[in-house]
């Protein structure tokens, strides 16, 4: 061989200069034998034109090339055609360089197609007789590289999760002191990394809410929990307090025992803050950040579940305030909008934290009360209420007093069901209002057995109009100087099919809680004044009549219209005709009330204040207001206990009346003894039982010819051919 022979020549060399049967070639070969065989490394062996010239075991099985087949073969064939350039090279310059070695790392392709990856030290030993040519030492690396590229891409995929996570992160050991922590966990907690690793998480964590991680790392701990999510707080460097979401995945070793704690956390603060806000709007009355009412309702339900397990009592006050649309009417929506949250914060002040407060819509509020120890504790807090709304309201200069009624119900312990409570307590702030307003009553089982019957009722005055089953009725008001009949009350009648008469009292309260009250009224107007078309005439005068108004007709637009066309339609003079309305209506807002009244006077009809004396009677008020008439009330009429101080207002009322010019009639007066008594203090006129009660039109007829012939009161004196019109407005 030719130790100068240039690799470019080796395609020239024949492939089986080789062979084992040479005999130069078997005696190296043994050596080399000797050499290789027990190495794990990869031996081989080339000559100058690359070929190769022995291979160990290892060699073989890395080539998958058996000794015979593997000698003598071109060893850049069986290099990836990548590397062949850089190996030829390193190859070339080695030969150069006898005794010199070159380090190489190269791929391998197999005959079976593996591609395998070779760490190799070739050495030029063509001076060592041993070996005669380049011993390539090599270890087959392919595994540990491809362990290594999976461990870096795992290094990789772990700095990529971890450091550069948007999601701040932090990993503990398993007493909680921080091994790492990401940038973004340092700019969530304010801290830089140094000042966190080594210390632990309370570092960072809301006082408070310390025990929230004891218990998460106990249970992590104690395997149960090996991944957990909770919620807790942290406060920041800089104080600030941030809610966060923590999810905590536990590492464990092989062995399966718990190795550290790795935490991704995410700062839900603003999250929090939006939900709350939306829940609370969906929750809550906007204006007075009260509950709403399907909020109310939840707790409600809970209250009556924990009163089933807890016992106790529980309430439901039912608030409804008093002529509040009258706030609204006069002032504005804005003002009674703020009267509205200013009533919300009088109940704030009266409510325990553990009520709920609730605006129920429009002027209305609900207070859930609970445990309390008994029904009389309710009524206490209702109570408490009413005194808490006593003092008047300063809003934007204007002073205001607003009361409110309620209705409380009440729960024990046993009650099965709690969704008709609201409906118990509304049948009870009914009852308050009826009573008078201003006051509390809790209900009882009766009312709602007078409820339903209201309402039938109601649905019944619905179709009585329709159905011909209201009239008006006449009850006579008489001279009391000479017995005369100078006019009448019309009082409506309704004959019920079932139940026969239905009092005024109860129908007209009932209508007024409806449109009802509207078409009951155009029908007493049309009614009374197509009676005055009938009424009998008085010495050739035609009477006077009164109509009885009610709130909600008084304040109706309508009114006047409704008036006049009821007065032309019959053809009847408007001066026969006075509206009879309550003190305490004509003075709850005098200045819409003398507006009013101005408008019924210009039609020429006349007013007369009915009830009078029941009311906080101003004086001042009166005089304006120019009643035609008024009406003393029957209580002055029929004292319950007569004394000289109740003949004293009496006498007062009257004196006034007759100073302004008013006609005063005294209302029921039914013993000739109440009769002596009023002319004892010159009550000019009156009405009552002692002559009659109100009768239908065409039985006035025959009360009129009973009356002259056996008169209750023997009028001797009487002083005859006074005209009726005179009456009208009294001397
Ligand atoms: P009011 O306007 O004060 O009517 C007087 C009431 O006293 C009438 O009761 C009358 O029948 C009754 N009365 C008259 N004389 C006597 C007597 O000597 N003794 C006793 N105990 N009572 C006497 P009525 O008809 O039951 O009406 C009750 C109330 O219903 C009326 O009180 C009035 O407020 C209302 N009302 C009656 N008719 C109408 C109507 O057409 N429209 C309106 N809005 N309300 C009406
Ligand atoms: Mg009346
Ligand atoms: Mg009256």
């Amino acid at each position: 061989m030719d130790d100068k022979e240039s690799p470019g020549r080796r395609e020239e060399e024949p492939r089986g200069a080789y062979r084992l049967s040479d005999p130069v070639v078997a005696e190296r070969f043994m050596a080399l034998e000797a050499l290789g065989h027990n190495s794990s490394d990869v031996i081989v062996v080339l000559n100058h034109g690359g070929f190769v010239v022995y291979g160990n075991p290892v060699a073989q099985q890395f080539f998958e090339l058996s000794a015979e087949e593997g000698v003598g073969t071109d060893a850049l064939g069986l290099i990836h055609p990548d590397d062949h350039d850089r190996v030829l090279q390193g190859f070339v310059g080695l030969m150069e360089r006898p005794g010199g070695s070159i380090r190489e790392s190269l791929r391998v392709v197999t005959p079976s197609g593996l591609e395998k990856e070779l760490e190799l030290v070739a050495t030029n030993s063509f001076d060592n007789p041993a070996i005669g040519g380049v011993l390539v030492n090599g270890q087959d690396v392919t595994q540990r590289n491809r362990d290594q590229a999976e461990l870096v891409s795992l290094a990789e995929r772990f700095r990529v999760a971890f450091a550069e996570n948007m999601a701040p992160m932090t990993f503990t050991d398993l007493e909680d002191r921080i091994i790492d922590v990401n940038d973004a966990m340092c700019e969530m907690v304010g801290y830089a990394r140094e000042e966190l690793v080594g210390r632990d998480s309370t570092t960072f964590t809301y006082v408070e809410d310390v025990g929230i991680t004891e218990e998460s790392h106990r249970r992590a701990l104690a395997g149960t929990a090996p991944q957990t999510r909770y919620v807790k707080r942290y406060r920041r460097k800089d104080g600030r307090v941030i809610t966060v979401e923590v999810s905590r995945a536990t590492a464990v070793g092989p062995d399966g025992a718990p190795q550290y704690f790795v935490f991704s956390e995410r700062d839900i603060t603003e999250e929090r803050k939006m939900t709350a806000e939306l829940s609370k709007r969906a929750l809550h009355d906007p204006l007075t950040g009260l509950a709403n009412r399907s909020l109310f309702e939840d707790r409600l339900d809970q209250a009556h579940a924990r009163a089933r397990r807890h016992g106790g009592f529980g309430a439901v006050l039912l608030i409804d305030l008093d002529d509040f649309k009258g706030v609204n009417d006069t002032y504005g929506h804005v003002i009674g909008d703020e009267l509205l949250a200013a009533i919300a914060d009088r109940l704030r002040r009266v409510a325990r934290s553990t009520d709920t407060l609730c605006r129920f819509g429009g002027d209305e509020f609900l207070v859930l009360v609970e445990e309390i120890a008994s029904a009389d504790q309710a009524r206490v807090i209702a109570e408490r209420v009413l005194e808490e709304m006593v003092a008047p309201f300063s809003l934007r200069g204007t002073t205001f007093v607003q009361r409110a009624s309620i209705g409380v119900a009440i729960f024990d312990p046993s009650a099965e069901d709690v969704s008709t409570l609201v409906q118990s307590a509304d049948i009870a702030l009914y009852e308050a209002k009826r009573q008078g307003r201003g006051r509390a009553v809790v209900f009882t089982p009766s009312m709602h057995q007078e409820a339903v019957s209201r309402f039938t009722l109601a649905q019944d005055l619905s179709l009585a109009v329709e159905r011909g089953e209201m009239s008006m009725a006449f009850q006579p008001i008489i001279d009391l100087a000479n017995g005369e009949v100078v006019g009448y009350e019309s009082l409506m009648r309704w004959h019920h099919p079932e139940r026969g008469a239905v009092p005024p009292d109860v129908f007209i309260p009932l209508a007024e809680q409806s449109n009802l009250i509207y078409d009951l009224g155009a029908f007493a107007l049309r009614a009374a004044a197509e009676g005055m078309t009938r009424l009998p005439r008085t010495d050739g005068y035609p009477p006077y009549v009164t109509v009885n108004l009610s709130a909600r007709q008084f304040h109706d637009r309508n009114l006047p219209q409704l008036v006049a066309g009821a007065l032309r339609h019959h053809d009847v003079a408007p001066h026969r005709l006075l509206l009879e309305i309550t003190e305490s209506v004509a003075l709850e807002d005098i200045t819409e009330s003398l507006a009013i009244i101005e408008e019924l006077t210009n039609l020429g009809v006349g007013i007369a204040l009915d009830d009078f004396g029941t009311g906080f009677s101003s004086l001042s008020y009166l005089v304006q207001l120019r009643p035609r008439a008024i009406k003393i009330d029957q209580s002055f009429v029929r004292p319950a206990a007569p004394s000289p101080q109740s003949d004293a207002i009496l006498e007062l009322i009257l004196l006034l009346g007759r100073k302004l010019g008013v006609m005063m009639i005294a209302e029921g007066i039914e013993t000739p003894a109440q009769y002596n008594r009023l002319r004892g203090v010159n009550c000019r006129y009156g009405q009552g039982f002692l002559w009659s009660p109100a009768v239908r039109l065409d039985e006035v007829e025959d009360l009129i010819a009973r009356l002259g012939e056996s008169p209750p009161i023997d009028h001797s004196r009487r002083r005859r051919g006074r005209m009726s019109e005179r009456h009208v407005v009294d001397e």
